[in-house]
């Protein structure tokens, strides 16, 4: 499902962020990736959508060899990755279920089916009565289950989340882990960037530990690790 063979990151100013990351992550598995700031976690999910790009190294995303795709071919790729980010990345003059439609106009959908699988991945959210609010009209656990709809709404074959609880309280932070729960249980692969020790800890999921740009530890059913 996702594969990256010795790939490394420096960006132009000269940070290195990847040094060397070779890792195998199979349809259906839930991955956390933990490890102090800085070390390299937001870069290694950046890369697996292609919002960078490696300076060295292959990268394998469901079939896409993400390091040589070809511009106009990202938007097919992208189809097949729903992203969630800490601060939700909504827009803001959009309502509820148009943030979620332009996923799917991007792709040139049909309008008819547009709004009927609108509904339904609001419905799995937990929202299907919120479709009309405006992002500042609902709370941020719900903001996050509207972007949790977004990513969701063209079937992605893997979700890629970063610290997507890291702007929420413990209670709202665990609905929303219960959701991607639900999500992995259908199918959909789920690597997720986290500073959740308590959500590691209580999930026994694999762990993938960066530090200085480089996998640490790599557990099956595995802990935070961290004092942070
Ligand atoms: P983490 O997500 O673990 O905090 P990052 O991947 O964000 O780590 O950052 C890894 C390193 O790369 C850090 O030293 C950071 O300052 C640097 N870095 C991240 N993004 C950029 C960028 N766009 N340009 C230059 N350096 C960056
Ligand atoms: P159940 O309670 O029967 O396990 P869930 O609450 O897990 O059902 O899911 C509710 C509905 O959403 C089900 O019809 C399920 O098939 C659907 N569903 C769950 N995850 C996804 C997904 N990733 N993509 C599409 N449909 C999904």
């Amino acid at each position: 499902m996702i594969e990256m063979q010795d790939v490394w990151k420096t960006y132009p100013n000269g940070v290195s962020a990847l040094n060397g990351i070779d890792v195998k992550i199979d349809r259906g598995e839930f991955v956390y990736v933990v490890g102090p700031s800085g070390a390299g976690k937001s870069t290694f999910i950046k890369l697996m959508y292609r919002e960078e790009k490696p300076t060295k190294g292959t990268i394998f995303v469901n079939g896409f060899n993400v390091d040589r795709i070809r511009e106009r071919k990202i938007p097919l790729m992208r189809r097949q990755i729903g992203v969630v980010f800490q601060d939700f990345k909504l827009l803001p003059q959009l309502t509820a279920a148009e943030n979620v439609a332009f996923a799917m106009e991007v792709i040139e959908a049909p309008r008819k089916k547009i709004k009927q699988r609108v509904k339904e991945v609001m419905e799995l959210v937990g929202l299907g009565d919120k479709l009309n609010n405006l992002p500042n009209q609902l709370s941020g656990g719900q903001q996050q289950r509207v972007a949790i709809a977004r990513a969701l709404v063209n079937n992605p074959a893997v979700i890629i989340a970063d610290e997507p609880t890291g702007n929420l309280d413990p209670d709202t932070s665990w609905e929303i882990m219960q959701l991607l729960n639900k999500i992995n249980d259908h199918g959909t692969t789920i690597v997720m960037a986290t500073h959740n020790k308590e959500v590691v800890n209580t999930m026994k999921r694999r762990v993938l530990a960066i530090e200085d740009g480089k996998i640490v530890r790599d557990e099956r059913q595995g802990v935070y690790g961290y004092e942070d």
